[in-house]
């Protein structure tokens, strides 16, 4: 089954001008969902980006122009959340994809009758898009794994299960926010290398991690496996994510049973979420495995995800501190981690995930955990990019950091490219560091 299909063709244009510009990050062949504050009511409600407008999805069912599948899809939006079209699986899902394409492109004849339907995007207040049950964070990154081994254990930097399971640990999802929501410093236990016991006061070592999210459209029963080859029916889509982490709390607090506190404060997401079907472009072969590298077992092998499992999505981590702001310098670009490269699939790390017979529910969020790249230049977070410290990132003003300062913002940003396929993007996952 082909997983490209007419809604990629990279000539289709949208009426909304502002979708076709070079460089827009939600063309007509991207469409993500997303949840906002209408600007007029003030009630929550499901919007499509397209170009610098957002498609109240309310609205349009109000005007019957959708049948079938996609009428019953876009009904489900009315609840003012994602979960209901998560659950109803990818068939709905890709029904309403292809009627919105069709009334979004230049060929629809009937346009005028949909502008009602559209509110810029600037004039929403974007909130969480969906009803998270559970948050597992994965650790699916081999040069974030062994970078980050290797500052504690220096001969023995990957740990033995690395190359035969996807680790995770569960995560929580009551400080799950939407980007642009400002990053509170924790307080926590912390106890430095020179002194004998652990004090309680505020991190000094406050990082991103930057991750890719993925969340869970249709669940399963508890006992029930995902297979491999059908773990893609699964997945609704992606956005960004940021594990805001606390490193000095993190050290002390993780033995024996990895972090808690140094994670669980909060953790950011981008709104709009990319849907399987938009990133069909974009779908690559898993990253090589290397010839002395174990055998996977069976479950997490199979040739389609060998062959489509990896994702070409360029990464982008900007910082901009206060400084810069007051000079009105840009964002730094700091790193660009690719996606491509991740040792383990997001579709190993679903099967995997319910490998036990633990069921998954609609709208649960699983972390790729962060996407580090074998060079300086793609990694993920400032306590591999700094070498916790170490080697501090000197800003344009010259500044330098260590870890996050106050005020800071750090931006996350996503681009999706390949040979003769429009390109999409994510939109931002920001925050800013409170104190
Ligand atoms: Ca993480």
């Amino acid at each position: 089954m082909s997983l490209i299909n007419k809604t990629h063709d990279p000539s289709l244009r949208s009426w909304i001008t502002s979708a076709n510009e070079p460089g827009c990050e939600f063309p007509i062949q991207n469409l993500p969902f997303g949840v906002g504050l209408h600007p007029e009511s003030n009630i929550k409600t499901v919007f499509v980006a397209i170009g610098d407008q957002a498609l109240d999805m309310r609205r349009l069912s109000q005007l019957q122009v959708l049948s079938g599948l996609a009428k019953q899809a876009a009904l489900s939006c009315e609840t003012g959340r994602l979960n209901e079209l998560m659950a109803l699986g990818s068939v709905h899902s890709s029904a309403l994809r292809h009627a919105l394409s069709d009334l979004l492109s230049v060929n629809n004849t009937d346009a005028q009758r949909l502008s009602s339907c559209l509110v810029p995007m600037s004039g929403v207040e974007m909130v969480k898009p969906v009803e998270i049950g559970d948050f597992s964070d994965f650790f699916t990154s081999i040069h974030h794994a062994t970078n980050s081994g290797r500052l504690s254990r220096p001969d023995n930097p990957l740990l033995p299960n690395f190359k035969h399971l996807p680790v995770a640990y569960h995560s929580r999802v009551s400080s799950i926010v939407v980007s642009g929501t400002p990053c509170t410093r924790p307080w926590g236990q912390i106890k430095s290398k020179t002194e004998s016991s652990p004090k309680y006061s505020p991190t000094e070592c406050l990082d991103f991690e930057c991750e890719v999210a993925v969340y869970v459209g249709k669940g399963t029963e508890l006992t029930q496996n995902i297979a491999l080859e059908n773990a893609e029916e699964h997945i609704f889509g992606l956005s960004l994510l940021n594990d805001w982490s606390a490193r000095d709390m993190q050290t002390w607090e993780s033995a024996p049973l990895g972090p808690f506190l140094a994670k669980s404060f909060m953790t950011s997401i981008s709104p709009w979420v990319i849907t399987l079907e938009a990133l069909a472009p974009f779908r690559t072969s898993a990253a090589p495995r290397a010839a002395e590298d174990p055998a996977l077992l069976p479950y997490l092998y199979h040739e389609r995800d060998r062959e489509l499992g990896g994702l070409n999505l360029s990464l982008e981590i900007s910082i901009q501190s206060q400084a810069m702001r007051e000079r009105g310098m840009a964002p730094m670009t700091i790193s660009r981690p690719q996606f491509k490269d991740q040792y383990w699939t997001i579709f190993q790390m679903l099967t995997h995930q319910t490998s036990n017979g633990c069921n998954v529910l609609t709208g649960d969020l699983l972390g790729s955990g962060t996407v580090s790249g074998p060079v300086q230049s793609e990694l993920g977070c400032m306590k591999e990019i700094t070498l916790d410290g170490q080697q501090p990132v000197v800003l344009p003003t010259g500044e330098s950091r260590k870890y996050l300062e106050p005020s800071d913002d750090v931006y996350f940003h996503c681009k999706c490219n390949a040979p003769g396929y429009q390109s999409i993007g994510f939109g931002n996952c920001v925050g800013r560091i409170a104190n």
